[in-house]
């Protein structure tokens, strides 16, 4: 029998995670399924036992349930441990580990499919969420010469700063104090509401990168958009940290990486 993997998550309609794995399987030659398994909002933790105990190796998390992940997990990354959130587990007799692969594919998009590095700049990150703790760790792990968060709760910006103070420089700023960055990542939700995080213009003067974790919204990123009206000259959104996300968590169970680039640029075109 194939090894077994899945999603959770509720709703699940959305997810792309099924087709990735299925093309990861084929063109790395591994014997394994993929499913997506939608549990009750209150399920999730009595779902996971059953799908551990039918003999699954491994899984995705995804919304609502990544925090609830941690709390299955015997042992924790530093970055899940970081982020207070799992997007991956991996599962060994009664051994469960939680790993957050959102930074590292973030990272990977950035650096190694977009070859632009964080070392030494000045990076803005837009908002305090889920997505943004999982990156903060790997982003601080590059050697940026500092991270600005700005968010618009800025409690939650200085919480998250004080949790990695001792990993690098990261301050925590206001709108106005938004200039000056080379490097500017959208990891709020404003572009699922067709809205862009309160920027002034002269935050994207002079930026080289604009990234949006965002992907696949029918009306598009605003925060791209007047990032390309500013004049940056290279934007993405975030398809590609969606498939190295992926890539993370198959290696993680599988012991092999698959190639990512092909799939990128097909779901970029679609
Ligand atoms: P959360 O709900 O945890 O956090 C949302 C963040 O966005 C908060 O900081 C919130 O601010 C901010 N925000 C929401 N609406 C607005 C707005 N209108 N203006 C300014 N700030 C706003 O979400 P996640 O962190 O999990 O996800 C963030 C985004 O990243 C989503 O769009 C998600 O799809 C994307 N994502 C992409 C991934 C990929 O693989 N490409 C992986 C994971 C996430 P406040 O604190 O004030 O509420």
């Amino acid at each position: 029998m194939s090894d077994r993997y899945a999603v959770f998550g509720n709703p699940l309609g959305h997810s792309r995670s099924p087709m990735i794995h299925a093309r990861f399987a084929q063109e790395s030659g591994q014997d394994l399924s993929y499913e997506k398994i939608e549990a009750p909002r209150s399920g999730f933790k009595a779902a996971l036992r059953r799908f551990i105990a039918e003999g699954g190796r491994g899984c995705n998390v995804t919304a609502p349930f990544k925090i609830e992940a941690l709390e299955c997990a015997t042992r924790l990354s530093p970055t899940a441990r970081i982020a207070g959130a799992a997007n991956t587990l991996c599962f060994d007799g009664a051994d469960v580990f939680a790993e957050n692969t959102d930074g590292i594919g973030l990272l990977r998009d950035i650096e190694t499919n977009l070859h632009v590095s964080l070392r030494g700049r000045r990076v803005l990150l837009l908002g305090a969420g889920g997505a943004a703790r999982g990156a903060l760790i790997p982003m601080l792990m590059a050697g940026p010469e500092q991270i600005s968060i700005l968010n618009r709760t800025p409690a939650k910006a200085m919480a998250l700063r004080d949790m990695v103070a001792e990993h690098g420089k990261v301050t925590v700023i206001g709108p106005h104090e938004a200039s000056g960055h080379d490097l500017l990542i959208n990891a709020t939700s404003a572009s699922l509401s067709g809205t862009c995080p309160a920027l002034p213009d002269a935050a994207f003067e002079g930026a080289s990168l604009a990234y949006d974790l965002c992907y696949g919204t029918a009306g598009g990123s605003p925060f791209l958009e007047r990032a390309v009206a500013a004049g940056v000259p290279l934007v993405a959104d975030g398809v590609g940290m969606l498939v190295e996300q992926a890539a993370a968590a198959f290696e993680l169970w599988r012991e092999t990486r698959p190639e990512t680039a092909d799939l990128i640029k097909e779901m970029r075109n679609k």
